[in-house]
């Protein structure tokens, strides 16, 4: 079966092609400026076909965009597919499951009512998320759609570690308490790690997903036991622009200070902060470390700030399972960023925890960076959600 998975924002849409036979990716491409003037990009992984590159494409909405990919992956000279009948099913990615859905599922009009009462819970992500779901309805009436959610591998977390210490009711009457993001990404990187470790039973793994959006996943027997994230994706850890965990208070004192209403404070939690907040100098860590190379304080302290808090929910997360097996590092940060890694494990040899320099600076996309004979093992291992989401798709459509 070949799966079409659809990652829809509310302005673009990325896409991938993948034969569930051998998992091979046929193509992949965005589809950007959507409702504006309208960018497609599609790059064939077959070869002798060519792509195209941010080229103008008139999307007013999804449903030209999705028409778009169509056109291209069964164009007669460039596509992968001789018609779209050889798509056997649709995978989309949904940020916010709420309490409805732990696991991935058909999609149906019950279930888009669901994804719609998520709306308050996610309100710049699912009614995105939607509309890639309602333009592939449209475009490919009777094609089977499946939603894969980020929060539903985190629903597995126990009460203690999911309720937030306010009063019980906003539990209750408004869904209030941590449901925790990237969950596709942990369950891959963490299944793989339990694979790599070949102990698939009573395994504790440390995911830490570390990109422009950071979280980490404590994952005991498979199951996502706590993670970093919470109500929604400002939580946690410092990331790019976004604060991680900050005191509550500061919102009181900064929005009586500047007069701020709540929308304003919000856009200084989520688009000036973390990282790029602290060092005043960017959010990529690139140019972070190249900073901190020239001596600019401020950017060292931001790449210190960031690996002192992932260090410490390392240590948290070691407690909250009674000891570690694995520590995974993946994501754009987690993937390529080796010193990054090491500040990290750097401090943590007294839980077992020997990383070795040498791995650690190599380049792979899955490798073991700890020593051999570190008690703890540590590992890159690059994230896939795609793949995760057409693997559920083809599982739920195959029944
Ligand atoms: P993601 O959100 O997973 O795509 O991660 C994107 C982030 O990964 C970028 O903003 C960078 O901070 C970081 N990144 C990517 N490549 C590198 C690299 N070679 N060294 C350090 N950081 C990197």
């Amino acid at each position: 079966m070949k799966v079409l998975v659809i990652n829809a924002g509310s302005s673009s849409l990325k896409y991938q092609l993948i034969d569930m036979e051998g998992e091979r990716l046929l193509a992949k491409g965005l589809c950007e400026r959507i409702g504006i003037d309208g960018k497609f990009t599609y790059k064939p992984q077959v070869e002798g076909k060519e792509k195209q590159d941010a080229v103008d494409y008139a999307m007013p909405s999804h449903v030209e965009a999705i028409q778009a990919v169509l056109n291209a992956l069964a164009d007669p000279k460039n596509g992968v597919v001789a018609s779209m009948d050889e798509i056997g099913a649709v995978g989309h990615r949904v940020v916010h499951g709420g309490k409805a859905f732990t696991e991935s599922c058909l999609i149906d009009g019950e279930k888009i009512e669901a994804i719609k009462k998520n709306f308050p819970l996610a309100p710049l992500h699912n009614p995105a998320n939607l509309l890639g779901i309602e333009a592939c309805q449209k475009a490919m009436p009777g094609k089977p759609q499946v939603a894969v959610f980020d929060t539903a591998f985190h629903m597995t977390m126990p009460a203690a570690a999911y309720t937030y210490a306010i009063p019980y009711e906003y539990y209750e009457k408004d869904d209030v308490r941590r449901y925790g993001f990237h969950g596709t990404s942990h369950r891959y990187v963490s299944s793989r790690c339990i694979e790599l470790l070949g102990k698939p039973e009573h395994s504790r793994i440390i995911s830490c997903h570390l990109g422009n959006g950071s979280s980490l996943a404590a994952v005991q027997d498979g199951k996502s036991v706590d993670t970093s994230m919470g109500l929604g994706p400002l939580a946690g850890v410092p990331m790019g622009t976004r604060c991680g965990d900050i005191d509550a208070t500061i919102l009181e004192y900064l929005m009586n200070r500047y007069g701020w209403d709540m929308k304003e404070m919000m856009n200084v939690l989520n688009k000036k902060s973390g990282v790029l907040g602290v060092s005043g100098v960017s959010s990529d860590f690139r140019d972070l470390e190249s900073a901190a190379a020239e001596g600019n304080e401020r950017a060292r302290l931001a790449l210190d700030k960031f690996s002192y808090e992932v260090k410490k929910l390392v240590g948290a997360y070691a407690a909250a399972m009674g000891g570690v097996d694995a520590i995974v590092f993946t994501a754009g940060v987690g993937e390529n960023a080796p010193t990054t890694r090491a500040a990290i494990c750097q401090g943590l040899e007294y839980m077992g925890v020997k990383l070795c320099e040498t791995r650690n600076s190599e380049r792979a996309d899955e490798h073991l960076i700890s020593t051999d004979d570190s008690p703890v093992k540590v590992f890159v291992i690059a994230t896939n959600e795609e793949l995760m989401i057409a693997r559920d798709t083809k599982a739920i459509v195959e029944g």
